[in-house]
């Protein structure tokens, strides 16, 4: 096989098909990468999960070989370990990673890998349109599997420049929406993982520790994974929106907010961060209303969101498709979760 990518391509992208191909050509057993000159290999991939749950972020690092190798590694701990909260995590940081290489490109690699490893049409074609430079345009239905998942309405359709189903993008739109299906493809789940050498096996007791403590401390419900911010139902996102705008919202809906952010894995930090926006915004009195809500100050409770009748008496119900048979918001997420995903796995 010639390989149209260098290694620091691969390397930085290694979820490409070709960089996979690559990786299967040199015929690596698990057994393989236990002895010492994969010593390195391994701690990299325990340490991208590591990252992940540290900071959010996998970072990228210089040597190729091990960065390419350490990337599988990863994913067979994080699908070793079997958690939800982890795999989303996992995938999340991975995708932030991508998204910023991608952005710094300075050639076409953008497009080559939306066509090569996500089947995208895209063509590239400058345009400048009311005051912005577009590099590419985009097949009107890849746009809409991963455009959607964007809260802000700049990604909204009707906000976008169209020319006979195609939608015109810049090179930072195109990273983005890569970073997204990368991010998708990582929360695929793998199946069930090989028998794994005990030095293997150690690692990844190492990262279970992390993990079980950051959920404990957090206060992760088990229900839920990582924060999918664009499978909010439709009354939390208007809520979200009226923030971001700068607007203000009533004392419901701030409980109503603050609670299910809270209970589907924001921190306390960023939920007050949300409401920076806001007109009135005090940080003390937010921190102070925010931690009792999440039960780190009063009595200990941790609040549940209010039911879908509750919200509906207080005029915040923004019932659409996804409400449909459902009385609490949290079950509306779950919902929008596991159709989204198992949109993306169709695909
Ligand atoms: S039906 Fe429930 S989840 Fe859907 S918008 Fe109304 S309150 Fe929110």
């Amino acid at each position: 096989m010639v390989n149209k990518y260098s290694k620091v391509d691969l390397a930085k992208y290694p979820f490409t098909r070709e960089a996979q191909e690559y990786i299967e050509s040199l015929n690596l057993d698990i057994e393989d990468l236990v002895s010492p000159e994969y010593s390195s290999v391994l701690e990299r991939g325990r340490e991208r999960v590591m990252e992940a749950l540290e900071s959010g972020y996998v970072s990228y690092r210089d040597d190729a070989y091990v960065e390419l190798l350490s990337f599988p590694l990863a994913r067979l701990f994080v699908e070793s370990l079997g958690d939800e909260y982890l795999r989303r995590r996992y995938a999340v940081a991975e995708s932030k990673r991508v998204d910023k290489l991608l952005e710094n490109e300075e050639n076409d690699k953008p497009i080559r890998i939306a066509r090569e490893t996500f089947g995208w049409d895209i063509k590239k074609e400058s345009q400048r349109v009311g005051g912005r430079f577009y590099e590419y345009k985009l097949n009107v239905t890849n746009y809409l599997t991963y455009a959607p998942y964007f809260q802000d309405k700049y990604w909204k359709l009707v906000n976008r420049v169209l020319d006979e189903g195609y939608v015109y993008l810049r090179k930072i739109d195109v990273a983005r929406l890569i970073s997204e299906a990368v991010k998708w493809r990582l929360m695929e789940k793998k199946g069930k993982p090989p028998d794994l050498p005990p030095m293997i096996k150690e690692m990844i007791d190492t990262i279970r520790v992390k993990l079980e403590n950051q959920k404990k401390d957090r206060g992760i419900d088990e229900y839920f994974s990582e924060v999918s911010r664009e499978c909010f139902p439709p009354c939390v996102s208007k809520m979200l929106s009226e923030l971001h705008a700068g607007g203000n919202i009533s004392h419901q809906a701030r409980f109503a907010l603050t609670s299910f952010l809270i209970k589907v894995g924001l921190s306390v930090d960023e939920v007050i961060q949300i409401f920076s926006n806001v007109p009135d915004f005090d940080e003390n009195l937010t921190r102070y209303q925010v931690e009792h809500i999440a039960g780190i100050k009063g009595g200990g409770t941790k609040y549940t969101p209010p039911s879908c009748n509750t919200l509906r008496t207080y005029g915040l119900c923004e019932k659409n498709e996804f409400c449909k048979n459902i009385s609490h918001p949290l079950t509306c997420y779950r919902n929008i979760l596991r159709i989204r995903q198992k949109g993306v796995k169709k695909q």
